[in-house]
C-alpha cells in the first residue's frame, strides 16, 4: 500500500503542507507529476517558458528525491486518465495534495476524487499556496469580501504566526516510498523545445525589502522581487516569503495580500473567468478592431510607455506591474478593446501568468472588477511615464527608437480617446 503525493503548483520538498500530511499518513509516499496533457495541447507556441521552469524545477526535485532514495514519478496525459492507469500500478490508499482555486482544477480534482472513491481510495487537499482562503477571511456577515482594503484589514487583524509556521517536511523523509530512479521526460519528448532562459533567481534581497515602497512604482529600477513565477510554480513558500515581508516590510506583505485577495475572488465567484465581476460591465460596446489590437500587442501604439511594456511582455514574458496596469487601460478605454483580449494575451506571454491576478488586474483596469476605480478615471499614459519613467531610461531600454523618426505617431489622441471611452461606458452602463 502507498499513499502518493501529488504535486500542480507547489514544486517544492520544502515546506509543503500537502506533502507533509502525506509523509504523516502512516502509508509509504510516493511523489507524483503529472504534464497535463490538456494544458500542453492549449499552447501553440512551442518555446514556453513556463513549461521550462516546470521541467527544471521538476528536475531539481528528482536530485532531491535521489538523495533520500527515492523518486518522483512523472507521467504525461489527462490526469484521469493517468490516475486509472496508476489505480492499476500501485495499491493507492489515498493521494494527498494541494488546493487549486481555478474552475479546471476544481473539476478535475471532483473527477479524480470520485474516481479514486469508487476504488477505495481517499482524496486530501490542503491549503498551501495561500497564508487564508476559502472561508478564513469574511465580512462580519459572513460573506467574502468583494473591495480590498477591507479584506486587508481582516487579512492583516487575523494574521498570527501560526498561520505563519512552515511545515517541518524533512523531519518525515524517511516515510517516502524507497525506489530506484523512474524516468522523466524530456521537453523535447513532450513537444516542445528549450528557451534557454535564466529564470530570476529566489532570494529575496534584503536591499527590495528595506526599500520596496519607494521604488517598486518605477519600472526602470529593479524595485521589485521578480519572484512571480516561483510563487506561481510553488518554487517558493508563500509561508516563508510572508514571515520574512512582514519582519521587514508592510507594503511588500500587502502585495502578497492581493494575491491572496484574488485566489479568493475566483474562489467565490467562478464567473470572473469568462465574465466581467459586475455583470452590468459586459454591456460596454468594445470596438474591438483587430488591427488596433494587433499594434497593441507588438509595442507600435506611438505611446512609448505602452510600447516599451508591450515590447518588455513579448522579448522577456514579464512586464513591471505599473507598466501592466497602463497598458492594460490602454486597451480598454483608449482602444475600447474588451478587456478579455487582452487578457488572453498576457496569459499566453507572462512567464508568472495565474489566472486569479491576471482577471484581477484586466478587470481592475476596465473597471468592471472588484476594486472597481470609476470608470471616468482614466489614465493618461503620457503623464504616468513622466512620473514613473521620468528620464525615459525604461522607456530607451525597450524601444530604441524612441525619439528618432522611426518611432511612430501615437495611434490616437489621448482627450479624443478619453471622451470616447467615457461615453462608452456610460452608454453601456446605461443600458444594464
Ligand atoms: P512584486 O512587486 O515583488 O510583488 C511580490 C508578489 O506579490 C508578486 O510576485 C505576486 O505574487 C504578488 N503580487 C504583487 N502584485 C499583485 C497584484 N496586483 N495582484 C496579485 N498578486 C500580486 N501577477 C501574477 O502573478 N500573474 C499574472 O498573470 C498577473 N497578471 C497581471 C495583469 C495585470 C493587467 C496587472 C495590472 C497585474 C498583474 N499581476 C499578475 C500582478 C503583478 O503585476 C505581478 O504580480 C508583479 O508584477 C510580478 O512581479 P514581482 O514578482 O516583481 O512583484
Amino acid at each position: 500500500p502507498v499513499a502518493l503525493f501529488w504535486y500542480r503548483r507547489d514544486l517544492r520538498l520544502n515546506d509543503n503542507a500537502g506533502l507533509y500530511h502525506a509523509l504523516r499518513s502512516g502509508f509509504p509516499v510516493l511523489p507524483v507529476f503529472i504534464f497535463d496533457q490538456t494544458i500542453l495541447d492549449a499552447l501553440d507556441d512551442k518555446h514556453d517558458r513556463r513549461l521550462e521552469f516546470i521541467h527544471n524545477a521538476v528536475l531539481e526535485m528528482q536530485r532531491e528525491f535521489r538523495e533520500i532514495g527515492t523518486s518522483l514519478l512523472v507521467r504525461y496525459g489527462k490526469p484521469l486518465d493517468v490516475y486509472r492507469d496508476l489505480l492499476k500500478e500501485f495499491d493507492i490508499q489515498a493521494v494527498y495534495t494541494n488546493y487549486d482555486y481555478e474552475v479546471y482544477a476544481k473539476d478535475r480534482d471532483k473527477a479524480v476524487t470520485d474516481l479514486l472513491s469508487e476504488n477505495g481510495a481517499e482524496f486530501h487537499a490542503y491549503k498551501d499556496q495561500t497564508i487564508f482562503d476559502r472561508d478564513e477571511i469574511l465580512t462580519g456577515s459572513g460573506s467574502p469580501y468583494t473591495v480590498f482594503t477591507p479584506y486587508s484589514r481582516n487579512w492583516h487583524h487575523k494574521l498570527t504566526d501560526f498561520y505563519l509556521k512552515s511545515y517541518p517536511t524533512k523531519k518525515y523523509y524517511a516515510n517516502f516510498l524507497k525506489t530506484a530512479a523512474l524516468p522523466i521526460p524530456t521537453l523535447e519528448e513532450l513537444g516542445f523545445k528549450p528557451v534557454n532562459e535564466p529564470f530570476p533567481g529566489k532570494t529575496v534581497r534584503a536591499f527590495l525589502l528595506d526599500h520596496y515602497k519607494e521604488t517598486r512604482d518605477f519600472p526602470a529600477l529593479k524595485g521589485t522581487s521578480e519572484l512571480s513565477i516561483h510563487l506561481r510554480f510553488g518554487t517558493i513558500s508563500i509561508r516563508e516569503l510572508a514571515r520574512k515581508a512582514k519582519e521587514h516590510n508592510f507594503t511588500f506583505l500587502n502585495e502578497l495580500v492581493w494575491r491572496d485577495f484574488y485566489f479568493q475572488v475566483l474562489d467565490h465567484f467562478p464567473h470572473v473567468e469568462k465574465h466581467s465581476f459586475r455583470r452590468e460591465y459586459d454591456r460596454i460596446p468594445w470596438r474591438n478592431h483587430e488591427d488596433e489590437f494587433q499594434r497593441w500587442c507588438e509595442g507600435r501604439t506611438g505611446y512609448p510607455i505602452v510600447d516599451a511594456g508591450m515590447r518588455q511582455l513579448n522579448e522577456i514574458g514579464w512586464m513591471h506591474n505599473r507598466v501592466r496596469m497602463i497598458t492594460a487601460s490602454f486597451l480598454c478605454k483608449h482602444l475600447l478593446i474588451d478587456w478579455r483580449w487582452g487578457e488572453a494575451y498576457f496569459a499566453k506571454k507572462l512567464r508568472d501568468y495565474d489566472l486569479s491576478a491576471n482577471n484581477g488586474g484586466w478587470q481592475w483596469a476596465a473597471g468592471s472588477g472588484t476594486d472597481a476605480a470609476p470608470y471616468f478615471r482614466v489614465f493618461n499614459p503620457t503623464l504616468q511615464a513622466q512620473k514613473f519613467d521620468p528620464k525615459g531610461e525604461y522607456i530607451r531600454r525597450w524601444v530604441p527608437e524612441f525619439n528618432s523618426l522611426d518611432y511612430v505617431e501615437p495611434m490616437v489622441e489621448h482627450t479624443m480617446a478619453r471622451n470616447r471611452a467615457i461615453e462608452s461606458y456610460k452608454k453601456g452602463l446605461a443600458a444594464a
